[in-house]
């Protein structure tokens, strides 16, 4: 292999095992850059950088069996879905055992890279303790910067003057005791968070623009992707569509579907959009501590200044019987 030198921006799994592929194929000139200051990337919860997007309670959600790299285990006794700390602690052991420390530049920010004319780039970097900046060449580039730190905010119509919070900044769920919380969303951060808020909140709403399939993180006793794979390697005879059809049943079969729940029935079939994998949800939801509410058209502030949020009502809702057009958050 000539002499390269490549720099890889990010140190989270996609940086790490780039850099143990490249050092395996004897590139071993790296410099793997990291805003925070430990391997880890997503899973280092509450890292000074503000990258993690992990709350307190974070467990994943693919499990252990699937979440990990072929060529690194979980250690013995990981539970089915692990904490972020034993998800970072993982990636810690990977680090060590491939000694991929080596290549790390922690607190080190990537600002710019400018294509060279002879070829490869000029990395403009500032390091997060002094602040100072650097020019540094290299011949290649790995850009492995995650895709989960930006948070996206919607757009509502009105004005609303209560605090307001992305997911990717809710880290615990403390600041929301004694709290009227409603969260927007279906997805796998929403629907956690509406159940850590549950338990300490005077009251928890969820609002859903449409139906989103909720898959039980256990299903007959195995871990919902496990029972997947032991499908699709036992039947995989049966085409995908087939399979995740019977996905489908099985989940209804066990739930009873959504309008039980005042959720929207999902307008998608299951595996056509990422898949919300959660079991407390629709328990919560049964007993009282979360409520379900419908889109959310617009926001106001009314006369007494207390807000209004209305929800709208769509085709799902209105087959599920909600049509109910009441103030989301009832003074
Ligand atoms: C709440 C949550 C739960 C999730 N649960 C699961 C799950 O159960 N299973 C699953 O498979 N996936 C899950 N994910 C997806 C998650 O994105 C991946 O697990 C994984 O972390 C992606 O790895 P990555 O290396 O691409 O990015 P990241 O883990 O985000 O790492 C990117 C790294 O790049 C660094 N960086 C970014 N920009 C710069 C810059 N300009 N200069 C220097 N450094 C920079 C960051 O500091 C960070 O360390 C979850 C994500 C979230 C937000």
């Amino acid at each position: 292999v000539p002499p390269i030198r490549v720099a890889i921006i990010g140190a989270g799994p996609c940086g790490l095992t780039s850099a143990k592929a490249l050092a395996e194929a004897g590139i071993t000139d790296l410099v793997m850059f990291d805003r925070g200051q430990r391997v880890g990337g997503n899973w280092v919860f509450d890292d000074a950088s503000g990258h993690s997007s992990v709350f307190e309670t974070t467990h994943i959600i693919s499990s252990r069996r699937y979440s990990s790299f072929s060529d690194h285990a979980f250690p013995e006794g990981t539970p089915d879905y692990p904490s972020h700390r034993e998800v970072a602690a993982y990636f810690e052991s990977y680090a060590e055992r491939f000694d991929l420390h080596r290549y790390l530049r922690p607190s080190t920010l990537v600002l710019r890279c400018t294509p060279r004319p002879e070829g490869g780039f000029v990395v403009r970097w500032r390091s997060e303790i002094d602040h100072s900046e650097h020019e540094e060449a290299f011949d290649k580039l790995v850009v492995a910067n995650g895709h989960h730190w930006l948070p996206r905010w919607p757009d509502y119509p009105g004005t609303f003057s209560g605090e307001v919070l992305h997911s990717h900044d809710y880290k615990r769920a403390a600041p929301f005791t004694g709290r009227r919380v409603l969260v927007i969303g279906g997805g796998n951060s929403a629907c956690d968070i509406a159940v850590e808020t549950s338990r300490v909140s005077e009251r928890t709403e969820i609002s859903w623009r449409r139906g989103y399939w909720i898959v039980p993180k256990f299903v007959f006793g195995w871990a919902a992707d496990d029972l997947n794979h032991a499908i699709a390697q036992r039947l995989g005879w049966i085409p995908l569509a087939w399979r995740l059809k019977a996905l489908e049943v099985a989940v209804k079969l066990l739930t009873g579907g959504h309008g039980r729940y005042g959720l929207a029935a999902p307008d998608h079939p299951l595996g056509a959009t990422h898949p919300t994998v959660n079991s407390e949800l629709l328990y919560a939801l049964r007993h009282g501590k979360i409520t379900p509410r419908p889109d959310i058209e617009r926001l106001w502030v009314d006369g007494a200044l207390r807000q209004r949020l209305i929800g709208r009502v769509r085709h799902g809702h209105r087959r599920n019987g909600l049509q109910d057009q009441s103030p989301l958050l009832r003074p």
